[in-house]
């Protein structure tokens, strides 16, 4: 079954480095990629993205701590989020075909990161993609979106406001599987 209008979600995750979890809903998983600069709305820049494990759906709005010792421990913050439209080319290819051959065009309906991206594999490199924005009217040239919003869209807390509540003893721990 096909999602219309899946989702697409970016987590900005502090474990041993700071990257930022991009997520595409697909047959009912989110497939990911961590970056580690983060995405851009600068058409020349291209940011590598690893192709990382699938996660489930209930994990796309997840914000706490993953407990120290496990894989990705540290705070995570939600740092964009919305809808996403697949961009068939011209061969006509479903989402997963684009995928598997290394291409996938999508357009973008979220708070910070709007408009018509890339994810391109690179030859000969496992699991190593580029994500670029495409030249359009929400490209935006010499910006660095990650400097403009640091904090979390849903509830505009930082990874730092994470990690006092979780010392605290306020914060629900995620334990990753
Ligand atoms: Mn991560």
């Amino acid at each position: 079954m096909k999602t219309k209008h899946p989702l697409f979600n970016v987590q900005k995750h502090l474990a041993s480095h700071l990257h930022y979890d991009f997520r595409l809903e697909m047959n009912g998983v989110l497939k990911s990629w961590a970056i580690p600069k983060g995405p851009s709305l600068d058409p020349v820049i291209k940011r590598l993205a690893i192709e990382v494990e699938d996660h489930e759906l209930s994990y796309a709005n997840f914000e706490g701590v993953i407990e120290e010792g496990e894989y990705g421990g540290g705070p995570v913050i939600v740092w964009d989020t919305g809808k996403y439209d697949y961009l068939p080319d011209a061969n006509g290819l479903s989402v997963e075909e684009a995928l598997e051959h290394g291409k996938i065009e999508f357009f973008l309906h979220g708070s910070r990161l709007k408009g018509h991206f890339i994810l391109l594999k690179l030859k000969s490199r496992p699991r190593q993609w580029l994500l670029i924005k495409a030249k359009d009217d929400e490209a935006r040239p010499g910006s660095e979106i990650t400097e403009e919003y640091e904090n979390s869209v849903i509830t505009g807390r930082s990874l730092y406001d994470l990690q006092k509540e979780d010392a605290s003893g306020k914060l629900k721990r995620h334990r990753c599987k």
